[in-house]
């Protein structure tokens, strides 16, 4: 599999718009791997996860083709995860020379709010899967489980599972430290790649709710090793990255490559071997 980060901010984006930091400053100032939009990542060009407020211009500045998007999976609701509004591009007599349906996977609230903007779709340009936490579907070649996040407080976030060819990512986010029904779902399961989030930088806590820490990150490495997850080969890279946490990129590359972690950027593409 191959995954390319479309987006790796978290809410605020980097620069936040309104906002004179001096983090937003120094972005606004060095750009390159400091600018960051929301969110979101495509794995092998074809299967989506979230939508975020710059989608066209993500798709637009890394050359991806959204009609080859076959599945699209929603984390949570919130605003930076879920602009499903441009979904109605996608309908008949918008979006032409479409030849097949978009399937899309998510909680109730997703799937219900995904069909509130989409008001008397066909089946041909749309499908809906409203899922069941731990409960593993497949999707064009993909087997997706979607696991339980430590997020919002009225909604059940997901965090998900995907496997292919034998390859595994753990797309981990947005999520606090793990609810213990996904730490007990993920031990001995192999993961190929893992995708967490480091929206607080350091803050002196390595068990934060809502999102994660760094040292949250680095005690949910060491719980997933203790769990038999991490192959020799198996990679760590974070993302959903705020202003508020400090760190401009390189100095957040340099705090995490002590930590053997690796640090996305918008546009990076890796490929699992
Ligand atoms: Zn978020
Ligand atoms: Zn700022
Ligand atoms: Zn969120």
């Amino acid at each position: 599999m191959k995954i390319h980060f479309l987006g790796t901010a978290a809410s605020e984006g980097i620069p936040n718009p309104f906002c004179s930091c001096e983090h937003c400053q120094q972005a606004r100032i060095y750009k390159g791997k400091d600018l960051r939009t929301h969110s979101s990542v495509i794995i092998d060009d074809e299967l989506l996860i979230d939508i975020a407020p710059e989608f066209s211009q993500q798709l637009l500045r890394d050359e991806l083709d959204a009609t080859k998007i076959k599945s699209l999976l929603f984390t949570h609701t919130h605003p930076d995860h879920f602009n499903v509004g441009e979904l109605f591009s996608r309908m008949e007599g918008y979006g032409f020379n479409i030849t097949h349906p978009l399937q899309i996977y998510g909680n109730d609230l997703a799937i219900n709010g995904a069909v509130g903007v989409l008001p008397g779709y066909s089946a041909e340009r749309f499908g809906f899967h409203c899922l069941i936490p731990f409960v593993t579907v497949e999707t064009c070649g993909y087997r997706i489980t979607p696991l339980l996040a430590n997020h919002a407080k009225w909604e059940l976030c997901y965090t998900w599972f995907i496997e292919k060819e034998g390859q595994t990512i753990f797309y981990g986010h947005d999520s606090g430290w793990f609810p213990e029904l996904t730490w007990q779902w993920l031990e001995g399961k192999k993961i190929d790649l893992t995708v967490l989030e480091c929206t607080y930088g350091f803050n002196g806590d390595n068990r934060t709710n809502n999102h994660m820490s760094l040292e949250t990150v680095f005690s949910a490495r060491d719980r997933l090793a203790e769990l038999g997850c991490l192959p020799k080969k198996s990679k760590i890279i974070v993302s959903h990255i705020s202003h508020s946490g400090g760190l401009l990129h390189d100095k957040l590359v340099e705090e995490c490559n002590k930590e053997n972690i690796l640090v996305a950027w918008d546009g990076l593409e890796l490929s699992i071997n």
